[in-house]
């Protein structure tokens, strides 16, 4: 039976990192994976997650299973204070605890496609490869829509509001929450807000992933367009991973928060824990309670905070400099955008060829698109990198 199975095509991050390994060259600098890295390369534990796990093995008293199939609700509340504001409209509110950011934006699909098995998902174009190819493995319908200028490396907004006129009633519209990946460049608040009235004209539901809140411009600020749409319409999905923002790749922690009229609550709730229950069962447990334990524990949370503001201005220095960097090589403001851009990433613009040059001349490995890591640059590697970006003719 199994020699009917076709290969599947291999993950084009995952070969971007056995090539990385492979390089002998001394000096190669890794801008592929999309995994925050400080100034020595490496991902540490934050020192509020270890504390919380410290604390959490003190406390903790049984493995048996947790008490909801969509998991813990106090960690649906500490998410959805975290995500919407502490002043978040309890009564519309239904939690899924989920399997990292990945497993509740796959919930979430799943949520939109019970309710309307008519619904088509619109997506950026470009967005995280993964979105589009989980809608395929699905069999979901699905349609890009316009989201990057390639000249200005912005958001091509008057193109993607065109092609939002498109979306019908019960159709799943799916939104980057802030540091949009792979391209970096993001909406306005203003444009959140005109992206909003869309949608309620359109009778469309937003799918916000929310995978980078406080890597961008602070933690407020990058809630800032999921609240504006959660405020304004009367159905919404967020998915919210904690991979990032607590450093906790491992643990696979996310959060599905849906927000529904309150006559429908409590169906909501039911229904999430019967996807989950479907899916995997309960969810797991451990990283949840760090994010819950933290969130709700002042002087934890007040360490995160500072140490994730760390982590954020480390990120948006190196930005300064590489665009500074390629000001004084170009003698131009040609390359101001990747000051611009926020979040880890960056989609430079650059051809698969000038991406290949540049790891073969210089040993820097970015994702073919030519989206980079900055948090995979250091003091001593923007100059670097600027150098090659002008010897490759970006
Ligand atoms: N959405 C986006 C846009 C992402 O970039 C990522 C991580 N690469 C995720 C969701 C999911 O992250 P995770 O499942 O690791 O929490």
């Amino acid at each position: 039976m199994f020699g009917t199975l076709k290969p599947q095509a291999p993950d084009a991050i995952i070969q971007l990192i056995a090539a990385f390994r492979d390089d002998p060259r001394e000096n190669k600098v890794d801008l592929g994976v999309g995994v925050y890295k400080n100034a020595e390369g490496r991902t540490p534990v934050m020192r509020a997650v270890r504390e919380a796990e410290r604390r959490i093995w003190e406390a903790e008293t049984t493995k048996t299973y947790i008490s909801s199939l969509a998991g813990e609700a106090s960690f649906h509340e500490a998410m959805a204070g975290l995500v919407l504001g502490a002043d978040y409209p309890k009564d519309r509110l239904s939690g899924l605890q989920s399997v990292g950011g990945t497993g509740a934006v796959r919930q979430g699909f799943e949520i939109a496609r019970l309710a309307n098995p008519d619904t088509t998902v619109w997506v950026p174009d470009p967005t995280w490869p993964n979105h589009v190819t989980i809608l395929d493995f699905m069999h979901q319908r699905h349609r890009p829509y316009r989201y990057f200028d390639a000249e200005t490396r912005t958001v091509a907004f008057d193109a993607m509001l065109a092609d939002l006129e498109q979306v019908k009633p019960g159709d799943l519209v799916l939104l980057h929450g802030c540091c949009h990946n792979p391209t970096g460049a993001n909406p306005t608040l203003a444009q959140w807000a005109e992206i909003a009235d869309l949608l309620l004209r359109k009778g469309a539901v937003p799918l916000v992933d929310l995978a980078y809140q406080g890597f961008g411009d602070g933690l407020e600020e990058d809630a800032a367009g999921t609240r504006l749409i959660a405020a304004r319409l009367p159905e919404v999905l967020i998915a919210a991973s904690c991979s990032k923002n607590f450093g906790i790749y491992r643990e696979r922690t996310g959060c599905l928060l849906v927000l529904t009229d309150p006559s429908n609550r409590a169906v909501m709730q039911g229904t999430l824990a019967h996807v989950n229950r479907q899916t995997f069962s309960f969810p797991p447990d451990h990283g949840a309670r760090i994010v819950q334990t933290i969130l709700t524990t002042p002087e934890l949370r007040a360490d995160w905070e500072a140490e994730l503001t760390e982590v954020r201005n480390g990120m948006l220095s190196l930005r300064r400099q590489l665009a500074d960097e390629l000001r004084r090589l170009t003698n131009s403001d040609r390359f101001d955008f990747l000051a611009g851009h926020r979040g880890m990433f960056s989609r430079l613009g650059a051809t698969p060829e000038q991406v290949e040059k540049m790891r073969l001349d210089s040993g820097i490995y970015m994702v073919g698109d030519s989206r980079m890591n900055i948090a995979g640059l250091n003091e001593a590697s923007v100059p670097v990198l600027a150098r090659a970006i002008v010897d490759a003719g970006v």
